[in-house]
Order: structure tokens, then C-alpha cells, then sequence
């Protein structure tokens, strides 16, 4: 089964861009446009991995991403923080609320992938191997 990817992202079109990204590369994406909704949105779906936009309107991504890293359920979702300007402060703002990794706007799509590819939990290979994990 292919990874789950949960997007938050305000902007139509930078929405549309990594859906594209995303489906071409065989991820299901789940878009989610409001940082409010982060939460009840990541309870429902359990992606593998949440992209999640600082600038939001309303609830920003950094207090989004602080209320998922505060349930016992869902705090092992790797959160990735979508900055808009490198030297705003928002990196380390992001790891301190939890955040695994953290890219910059403009990036590119490479990048991106990699990120994700590099985040995302390793596929089951076969029933040995798991039962070797704790
Ligand atoms: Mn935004």
C-alpha cells in the first residue's frame, strides 16, 4: 500500500503543484487547507508523513504541528515545516514544537521527494524481519 501524505497548505496552486508531485510518484495525498483542521484531519486519516505550511491563515502550521506532537497517538507522524523565508526563525521554531525537517520556499521537487523518501517509516519486508523489531 502506498504512504499516505497529508498536505496543509493554504495557496491553490502550491497545493496543486505537490498534489501532482505526489500522485506521479505513487503517494496518496490528503489536502487540508486550514491549520484548525490539522488536528481532527490527522486523527482521521493517519498519514505517514504531514507537510505542513507555517503561514496559514487562522491557526498557523507551527501551533498545528504543536497540537498533533501533543497526542500520544499521533506524535510519531513525522511533521515537515514548509517555511517561507530562511532567516525568519520559523526552522528552529519548527524543531522545537517537534518537527522532523523543515524546507524552504522556493525549493524544488527533487528536494522534496528526497525529504519525504528519507522520512517515511521502511516498508515491511517480510514477517522475519518485523518480528526482530521491538
Ligand atoms: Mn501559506
Amino acid at each position: 500500500m502506498s504512504a499516505t501524505i497529508m498536505h496543509v497548505e493554504d495557496n491553490p496552486s502550491n497545493q496543486m503543484l505537490i498534489r501532482d508531485l505526489l500522485h506521479f510518484r505513487g503517494y496518496r495525498v490528503v489536502e487540508v487547507m486550514d491549520g484548525g483542521e490539522a488536528l481532527a484531519a490527522a486523527e482521521r486519516e493517519r498519514p505517514d508523513i504531514i507537510l505542513m505550511d507555517v503561514q496559514l491563515p487562522g491557526l498557523s502550521g507551527l501551533e498545528a504541528a504543536r497540537q498533533i506532537k501533543e497526542r500520544d497517538d499521533l506524535r510519531h507522524i513525522p511533521i515537515v515545516a514548509v517555511t517561507s523565508f530562511a532567516l525568519s526563525g520559523d526552522e528552529k521554531k519548527a524543531f522545537a514544537v517537534g518537527c522532523s525537517a523543515y524546507i524552504t520556499k522556493p525549493y524544488n521537487s527533487r528536494d522534496l521527494v528526497k525529504l519525504i523518501e528519507a522520512l517515511l517509516p521502511p516498508p515491511h519486508t517480510n514477517g522475519q524481519d518485523s518480528a526482530t523489531r521491538p
